[in-house]
């Protein structure tokens, strides 16, 4: 059986025309020789009827601290109409087709409601749909624990069901479905010349997404890469062939580039704290178990005999210096930051990265606070005001040069 699973995100399930095309996508699917397995957002974005964020409004209203296992239910009933409505629309055209919730497509979660992590998928059910011929239509997002309570997946989590599901019924590919053509080099909206990248590898996808990069949830890529299982970013509304996203290995074009995107994260702070030079080991452990005990996280980390330097959300802030100060400590904060990345899987072991990243902030004359790299990243903290400008140096000294 050649399985395709195709995922259809808020926007390609709005409207009536959007449904039409998602018929479509599924009509070429099955004449392509593949049996697909649609899995379903909640209906628009927020503001719309429907809409995961509006439910979420609807419920608070109601009580502003409504428990995380109400809100799990009424955000099911987001994807349970969308569900309902989009199987409605392949009856009509003629494709048999039926409605299944997270729990009764088998994704079996722990009970940690709001984001709940996934113990296994048994697809039993949608396999006795497709035997009988039927397009069974996912109800992304959703889960439930063995006891029956409904749980989801973390806001974004349809991807993940996508990819869930392709695991489980070892699909040939997972489309991902959106209305964009696919992963960009950066936000079109800062770099005009911004360009749709054909083929991404898995690890890199993660890390454009982790680093702020709207694109596919990170878990939905981790689930594909582990079975490795194509996943396609591409557009409901065209038919672009967007973009690719496959194992290193796989496609020589990828280990070729340095980079292939530049991105940003905004909203973050930076916290510097003076130490005793001799007791620098000492301080920064206790430092970060403090920050720990206060459930804060906390990112480029630079230790160094005499300060400990870090980043953390700019809504924890102003706990995190307090609580520090309260302990005596010298400590500083920077609000207004972003994190700007350089992403690429050839970036590791290349001379020179450094040197063409700082020369192109240089000449942008954008101040450099902290850096920090992986194998496939590297990432300046800058100040707020300059990320536009130090997104746009970037991408044209590493993707247009
Ligand atoms: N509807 C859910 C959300 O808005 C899940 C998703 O769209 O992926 O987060
Ligand atoms: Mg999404």
């Amino acid at each position: 059986m050649r399985i395709i699973v195709q995922k259809f995100g808020g926007t390609s399930v709005a409207s009536p025309e959007a449904r039409n095309c998602v018929i479509e996508k599924v009509k070429q699917a099955i004449k392509n020789g593949f049996i697909p397995v649609v899995v379903v957002s909640a209906m628009g974005r927020k503001g719309d009827n429907y809409a995961t964020d509006t439910l979420i409004c609807l419920a608070r209203q109601a009580c502003r601290n409504i428990a995380p296992r109400e809100l799990d239910h009424i955000m099911y009933c987001g994807e349970i109409i969308s569900a309902v409505v989009m199987t409605g629309f392949l009856q009509n055209a003629g494709i048999e087709a039926m409605m299944m919730t997270g729990g009764q497509a088998g994704v079996i979660t722990d009970n940690n409601f709001m984001s709940a992590r996934v113990i296994k998928v048994d697809p039993v059910k949608i396999n006795r749909q497709l035997e009988r011929g039927k397009v069974p239509v996912v109800c992304g997002f959703q889960g439930m624990t063995v006891d029956g309570e409904f749980t989801t997946l973390g806001r974004g989590g349809s991807d993940t069901t996508a990819s869930l599901i392709g695991a489980a019924l070892d699909a040939e590919i997972v489309e991902i479905y959106t209305d964009v053509e696919g992963i960009m080099t950066a936000d079109p909206r800062i770099v005009e010349n911004a360009k749709i990248l054909d083929v991404i590898s898995y690890s890199e996808v993660a890390q454009l997404a982790y680093q702020g990069a709207k694109v596919i949830h990170p878990r939905a890529v981790e689930i594909a890469a582990q079975k490795n299982i194509p996943l396609v970013i591409k557009s409901t509304f065209s038919d672009a062939p967007g973009t690719r996203i496959v194992d290193k290995g796989n496609e020589k074009s990828i280990s070729d580039r340095v980079a292939m995107g530049v991105t940003h994260l905004a909203n973050i702070a930076q916290i510097k704290v003076k130490v005793e030079p001799a007791r620098t080991h000492k301080e920064s452990s206790v430092i970060f178990r403090t920050l720990a005990d206060e459930s804060i996280s906390i990112d480029l980390i630079n230790v160094h005999p005499g300060h400990v330097m870090f980043t953390l959300a700019e809504d924890m802030a102003d706990k995190a210096l307090t609580k520090l100060q309260s302990l005596g400590y010298n400590a500083e904060v920077n609000h207004d930051c972003a994190k700007v990345s350089v992403v690429g899987g050839g970036i590791c072991g290349v001379p020179g990265v450094m040197a063409s990243l700082t020369e192109a902030l240089s000449t942008y004359n954008i101040p450099i606070m902290q850096t920090v790299d992986s194998h496939t990243t590297i990432s300046v903290l800058v100040k707020l005001s300059d990320v536009e400008d130090a997104v746009k140096a970037l991408h044209q000294k590493f993707l247009l040069a």
